[in-house]
């Protein structure tokens, strides 16, 4: 086989028609209001309220700081029970709060925290849950619900990949008491750097809000220790011309989805995610998990690496084993998380990805 010009990565930014966005951006030149809640900033607000089907929706910079703003706004303390299974911004958002993440395992099948280890989890010190809709899996949403309700916990989604994505026709913003969404450049929809959180309680939003911007209320009054988490105008440009393609590119997603679900499923020693009927999918990432499969993980990793195929051993390692953490958790207390972080690769996915590139792949997954 010749060798390909470009090497496949594991996503590919989604960009709207280059003359869509410089005509936007075209306006800039004109108003010379580049950040500070302008004019993109308050339409992309709207336009996703409504898309994500939000109570309430707040802006920001990105994901990550979206998430460590909630968590201050709702005013937490002590632990917060969480999943080692995600990337490293929840955990870290909790920590740089200046609380204690308590690990609970996740789900065999769909790797999401497993409300069936939970409850042994809850001390008196507990103040929140922060579960991940991992991949897009959405988390047992019901069943956490009631065991936070029973405690008179809060609810904090990490909902970064979960953009879009419903649940008998309920958008994800719906569950919990807030959910954050990122926007990065390597989501399924993206304004280059960015995030977004969503929130049911409506008293919030000053909180939230007044976090993003220093905590200034107004000209003269500055209520809250707050950061800059305020995502600028070339940020939501970008967003309200990427969010008209964004049905399109989760449509071709799911295209690329399905080809390497004809290749990949009902093999022995290969694991494809469930898939929920009552979910409206986003086809985010493409995990697959090998469990005593002929080859390891780790080889299938290097073969496609050879072939200028580069995967994502997402999520290894899982977070309760970063080295920041060392001696602070053991990763022995979260076993299943442990074992699927050893057996995962993501494989590439994204809405241009050429269906010959899957049956390459899967090929070379698929040979001895
Ligand atoms: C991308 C991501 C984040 C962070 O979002 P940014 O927008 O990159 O700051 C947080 N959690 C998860 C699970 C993510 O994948």
């Amino acid at each position: 086989m010749g060798r390909r010009e470009e090497p496949i990565r594991v996503t590919r930014s989604s960009m709207p028609p280059f003359a869509e966005y410089t005509k936007m951006i075209q306006e800039l030149w004109e108003s010379h209001w580049l950040t500070n809640m302008g004019d993109f900033h308050q339409m992309l607000e709207r336009e996703l309220k409504e898309y994500l089907q939000a109570e309430n929706l707040s802006l920001f910079v990105n994901g990550h700081l979206a998430l460590e703003m909630a968590i201050q706004a709702f005013g937490l303390t002590g632990e917060v029970i969480t999943t080692p299974f995600t990337f490293a911004s929840t955990t870290h958002a909790i920590v740089r709060n200046g609380l204690t993440p308590v690990f609970c395992d996740i789900r065999e099948d769909d790797y999401t925290l497993d409300p069936e280890k939970l409850e042994r989890l809850i001390t008196k010190q507990t103040s929140a849950i922060i579960p991940v809709h991992v991949y897009g899996n959405l988390c047992r949403v019901e069943q956490i619900e009631a065991i936070a309700n029973k405690h008179q916990l809060k609810v904090i989604y990490d909902g970064a990949h979960a953009f879009g994505e419903c649940l008998d026709q309920k958008g994800v913003a719906s569950f919990g008491d807030a959910c954050m969404f990122s926007f990065h450049a390597t989501k399924v929809f993206n304004t280059i750097e960015g995030g977004a959180v969503s929130y049911q309680d409506p008293e919030l939003a000053s909180e939230i809000n007044g976090l993003k911007n220093f905590g200034i209320l107004d000209e003269e009054t500055v209520a809250l220790v707050g950061g800059n988490g305020k995502m600028n105008e070339f940020q939501a440009a970008m967003g309200l011309c990427n969010l008209k393609y964004v049905e399109q590119e989760i449509g071709k997603r799911k295209h690329i989805y399905r080809q390497y679900q004809n290749r990949l499923s009902g093999i022995r020693g290969i694991r494809l995610c469930p898939e929920d009927p009552r979910v409206k999918r986003n086809y985010a990432y493409m995990p697959v998990v090998f469990e005593g499969y002929k080859k390891d993980r780790d080889q299938i990793f290097r073969e496609l690496e050879q072939h200028e195929i580069h995967p994502r051993k997402y999520f290894y390692p899982c977070v309760n084993a970063y080295q920041c953490y060392k001696g602070r958790f053991l990763p022995e207390d979260t076993p299943v998380a442990r074992r699927i972080s050893q057996e995962v690769l993501t494989l590439p996915m994204y809405a241009d990805l050429p269906l010959d590139v899957v049956d390459e792949i899967c090929d070379l997954i698929l040979k001895n």
